[in-house]
């Protein structure tokens, strides 16, 4: 009998792989031509200082609507990229794309991810370099945010890589920082202008004693090695206010704005001090 149970429970899970599975070939075909129909764009989500609530720059998110599928969400799809290699050239349009807008915007900086894929190709760096240059953005005012996952697969390489793209003046942000492997070791090892603090610990920060005393070490980490550190998915006053109180310098997350299209996410710049505001009115 219990034989027979487990085999129903195996053909049930076969049949849900199998789905799955096919699903992830479907969306691996369609996302070679998700450039070329136009279906790709990229949002912008507004970057502050904590105290002066000024902007300090813009991370571009990609949004990939399928023409049957609608909104397929980058958590989804950027692994399916990066297996395919469909990542490369979706990197080189997202880059390409974000420091256009960043040249036509003004003086603000552009943050853009890239994919482990990307950075362990020999020619990143020279793409990089190719594209600042067909685009007249200044190197100082672009950075790649980099997860330390992305990093893993050959260090020695991707170290090499980002010397490289560090030496065009680029800057070089850790992302979804606290969630990898071995933070202290690559924090040591690779050129970093800030630390983005990965948002669970954010989340954590009007309940949870530990997030508060984890949040303190990195920010003195920060301060001594001179790095920027950034509250990644800020979404209350209460964690705003601790992150101020604590010293945190830049915050990132709904709070201060959601990504959008280019032209509301400039316009959707409401200052923290309005909010304040406006809770204090509330
Ligand atoms: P990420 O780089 O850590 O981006 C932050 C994610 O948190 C974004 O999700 C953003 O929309 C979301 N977020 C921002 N503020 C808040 C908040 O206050 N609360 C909550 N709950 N979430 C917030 P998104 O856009 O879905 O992107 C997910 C991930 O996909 C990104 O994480 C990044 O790793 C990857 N990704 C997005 N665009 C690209 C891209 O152009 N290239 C590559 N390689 N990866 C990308
Ligand atoms: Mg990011
Ligand atoms: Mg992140
Ligand atoms: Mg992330």
């Amino acid at each position: 009998r219990a034989k027979n149970r487990s085999g129903v429970t195996a053909c049930f899970y076969r049949k849900e792989m199998d789905e799955a599975a096919r699903e992830r070939k479907s969306i691996r075909a369609d996302l070679q031509y998700a450039i070329a129909r136009g279906e790709l764009k990229l949002h912008y989500q507004v970057q502050t200082s904590a105290l002066t609530d000024e902007v300090t720059g813009y991370e571009a998110l990609l949004r990939w609507t399928h023409r049957t599928r609608g909104l397929i969400p980058p958590d989804i799809f950027i692994p399916i990229a990066e297996e395919s290699g469909a990542i490369v050239e979706i990197g080189d349009w997202v880059l390409r794309t974000a420091c256009k807008t960043a040249v036509q915007w003004g003086r603000d900086k552009i943050a853009v991810n890239v994919s482990g894929v990307q950075i362990a190709r020999a020619d990143f760096a020279e793409s990089v370099h190719s594209i600042l240059y067909e685009t007249g953005l200044p190197p100082n005012r672009l950075e790649l945010e980099i997860t330390e996952t992305a990093l893993i697969a050959d260090k020695v390489r991707a170290l090499h890589t980002i010397r490289q793209i560090h030496a065009l003046g680029v800057s070089i942000a850790i992302d979804d920082f606290g969630t990898g492997y071995s933070s202290m070791q690559t924090l040591r090892t690779f050129p970093f202008s800030k630390i983005k603090l990965d948002r669970s610990f954010t989340h954590g920060l009007d309940r949870e004693p530990a997030a508060k005393a984890i949040l303190h070490a990195v920010l003195a980490l920060g301060k001594s090695l001179g790095i920027t550190v950034l509250a990644e998915g800020v979404e209350t006053l209460a964690q705003l206010d601790i992150l101020r109180h604590e010293g945190c310098d830049e915050v990132q997350g709904y709070l201060l704005g959601r990504p959008e299209p280019r032209e509301s996410a400039l316009a959707a710049n409401i200052s923290v001090a309005q909010l304040s505001r406006l809770a204090g009115a509330a």
